[in-house]
């Protein structure tokens, strides 16, 4: 999900783990028109160094974009895997790791102003439920199970649905759904997309 325009200010992070010193890379977001976002992505099999380091840097592409939520399709990787932290609190941040997760119910419901990083200067309203309990594994494969709600519950279930191929304006009437297609065409045959 996206909350402001994205501010690519930090293109490159610099993180001291223990005596190792690792770089973490703000990757690229593919945008609406790449197949890779329409697919059905792969379960998460191997929780291994590459995986933590596609992790983190899911984490600086998000943070760097401003945004709350990234799945790995967004970087191109069609893995079951998605980064959040709705905290919006750099001093306090909420990281949530979600590899191969599974939506384990649902209740209530929400309706607000939705976008993706993948979709930059556009949103819409999207109703959602307002209450999600969620499993998954986290970096190391260990499983979890969480409750969360508004935005964090607007948040993961968006996400899931990156995974599924899925993007909100799915849920959107036709009509501006043709509105944003239109716009997003528009953007690509004067090469802005
Ligand atoms: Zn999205």
């Amino acid at each position: 999900m996206i909350i402001f325009k994205s501010n690519l200010l930090a293109l490159l992070s610099h993180f001291a783990s223990g005596s190792r010193k690792i770089e973490f890379m703000v990757l690229k977001i593919v945008k609406y028109g790449d197949p890779v976002l329409g697919l059905k992505a792969e379960n998460v099999t191997r929780f291994d160094d590459e995986l933590k380091k596609l992790i983190e840097d899911m984490f600086e592409t998000m943070y760097a974009a401003r945004g709350v939520g990234l799945a790995a399709p967004q970087v191109g990787v069609s893995k079951r895997l998605f980064v959040m932290d709705c905290s919006n609190n750099k001093e306090a941040p909420e990281r949530f790791v979600f590899a191969n997760p599974q939506i384990i119910s649902v209740e209530g419901e929400q309706t607000g102003e939705e976008g993706c990083l993948s979709l930059p200067g556009f949103s819409g309203q999207v109703k959602r439920p307002a209450i999600v309990t969620i499993s998954g594994q986290d970096q190391e494969g260990n499983q979890f199970t969480v409750t969360v709600k508004e935005l964090a519950a607007r948040c993961v279930l968006h996400e899931v649905d990156h995974l599924n191929g899925l993007l909100y304006i799915h849920y959107l009437s036709p009509l501006k759904r043709d509105i944003i297609k239109r716009k997003v065409k528009k953007q690509m045959r004067e090469g802005r997309w």
